[in-house]
């Protein structure tokens, strides 16, 4: 994709329409073909519309991109048990920005996307978790649920379909656990939330022990498009095994944060070329591609394609395609430190490494930054996220685990630095992130 030049890289479907001030609404919602991709479905039946998703190749946008169609038909059928859908819109990851503007600009595509996704799994109760912090975005949520009842979206015998659906939305009380799916679950039970083992998947046994598809709001909200402009055009974009649309969450360092919305495979440089790049006179120097769960790539990463293959062939993942962007102002020990004390703080006590590891990296990287610490800290410090690494319950371990590999690994020299100089090499002054 490297010829293109930027404009033409944009693919803005979600976000198409998001600098118009009433875009949350139903009118607007409409006026851009809205719940036509819902008309569409209900006139198929529920296997072919689980086909179709599946051939259109969409993958899980919540960070693991984990084929949806696929997920979706793992649903047992005759089964006798309520089916539920559960959005999974928790959105915690440091960086990830995307799901909560999403839903804030443009409900009405997640609300379309959900009646489809409950059609194709015959299921009549869907549920939002929300994060429980963004309270504008909770009120527009119910404001856009109460538009889709009135206007027969939602409810009883869908636009003459036969359909019920439905629609509950929940807010959570804003820890990152709750964004792992099964620990969303129990909190969506009225449990507290800790992750509950897998397998069974809670495609299985999820919510009341009944067969439940949990999919990240960007999932759902890319169903109606493709359903209404066909899986041909949504394999038009992107690559072969990662297609389509999706929308990155750049922050940083950069001179114009936000969301763009472009194919799976643009390169953080084509990105960076598209939005005004770093900050004037600055590098990068580092950057995640999917949050900090991610491990962390360099400047000479720029021309990785931002797809699951590419990313996971530069030695990360492409998560949540949050794209944190550090220039060289910026100490790479005090960052690392930042994130570990997060996941320390949010680790939810289940399991013993990473309950224990995490709060023992803290001290350590805090000594690390302090100067406090010696040579054989540094080693330390990768043994116990080696301990940690696989060897927890859930994702967060290998999530806090990630930062301390990917930073030993391209600036162990820094580390270093900070145990020779017995101190930080860097001035926090001259960087606007540690303000
Ligand atoms: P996972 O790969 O274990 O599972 C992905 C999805 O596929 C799940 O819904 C799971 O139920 C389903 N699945 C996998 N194998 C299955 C099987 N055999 N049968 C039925 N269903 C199956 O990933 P995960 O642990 O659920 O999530 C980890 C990801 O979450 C990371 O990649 C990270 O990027 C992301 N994450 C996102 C946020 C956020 O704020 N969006 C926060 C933290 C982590
Ligand atoms: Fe809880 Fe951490 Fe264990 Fe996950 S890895 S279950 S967050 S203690």
């Amino acid at each position: 994709m490297a010829a293109e030049s930027p404009e033409k890289l944009l693919s803005p479907v979600l976000s198409a329409f998001w600098d118009d001030p009433t875009s949350w609404t139903l009118e607007t919602y409409r006026a851009h073909e809205g719940y036509e991709g819902l008309r569409k479905a209900l006139a198929m039946k529920p296997d072919d519309v689980i086909a179709y998703v599946k051939e259109s190749g969409l993958r899980g946008r919540g960070g693991a991109g984990f084929p949806t169609g696929m997920k979706w038909q793992f649903i047992p059928q005759g089964d006798g048990k309520p089916h539920y859908l559960v959005v999974n819109a928790d959105e915690s990851e440091p960086g990830t920005c995307k799901d909560i503007p999403l839903l804030f600009a443009n409900p009405h595509a997640l609300i379309e996307g959900i009646v489809i996704a409950c059609h194709a799994i015959r299921s009549n109760h869907a549920f939002v978790y929300l994060r429980g912090e963004v309270v504008p975005v909770l009120r527009r949520l119910h404001a856009a649920v109460r538009e889709a009842y009135r206007a027969g979206y939602l409810g009883k015998n869908i636009l003459g379909s036969g359909l019920d659906v439905e629609l509950t939305v929940h807010a959570g009380a804003g820890a990152y656990i709750c964004g792992e799916e099964t620990a969303l679950l129990d909190s969506l039970e009225g449990r507290r939330g800790q992750p509950r083992l897998r397998p069974p998947f809670p495609a299985v046994a999820g919510l009341y022990a009944c067969p439940t598809v949990v999919n990240n709001v960007e999932s759902i909200a890319s169903v109606p498009a493709i359903i209404h402009r066909g899986k041909e055009w949504f394999r038009s974009m992107g690559s072969e095994k990662s297609p389509g649309f999706t929308l990155y969450s750049l922050s940083g360092h950069v001179a114009n944060p936000g969301q763009y919305e472009a194919p799976l495979g643009i390169t953080l440089r084509q990105l960076l070329d598209m939005s005004g790049g770093m900050r004037p006179g600055h590098r990068l120097k580092f950057w995640t591609p999917g949050g900090s769960s991610t491990p962390l790539l360099t400047a000479e990463h720029l021309d990785v394609p931002l797809d699951y293959e590419g990313v996971g062939a530069a030695g990360s993942m492409l998560g949540t395609k949050a794209l944190q962007c550090f220039d060289e102002t910026t100490c790479v020990v005090r960052a690392v430190t930042r994130w570990t004390e997060f996941y320390a703080h949010e680790s939810c006590g289940k399991c013993t490494p990473c309950r224990e590891g995490t709060y023992w990296l803290v001290q350590l990287m805090r000594d690390i930054e302090a100067g406090k610490a010696s040579m054989a800290d540094l080693d330390k410090i990768a043994d116990i996220a080696d301990n940690i690494n696989g060897k927890s319950f859930c994702a967060l371990g290998d999530g806090a685990a990630s930062p301390i590999f990917s930073s030993l690994k391209h600036f162990r020299e820094e580390y270093e630095q900070h145990v020779t100089g017995r101190g930080c090499p860097f001035d926090p002054a001259k960087s606007t992130l540690w303000a």
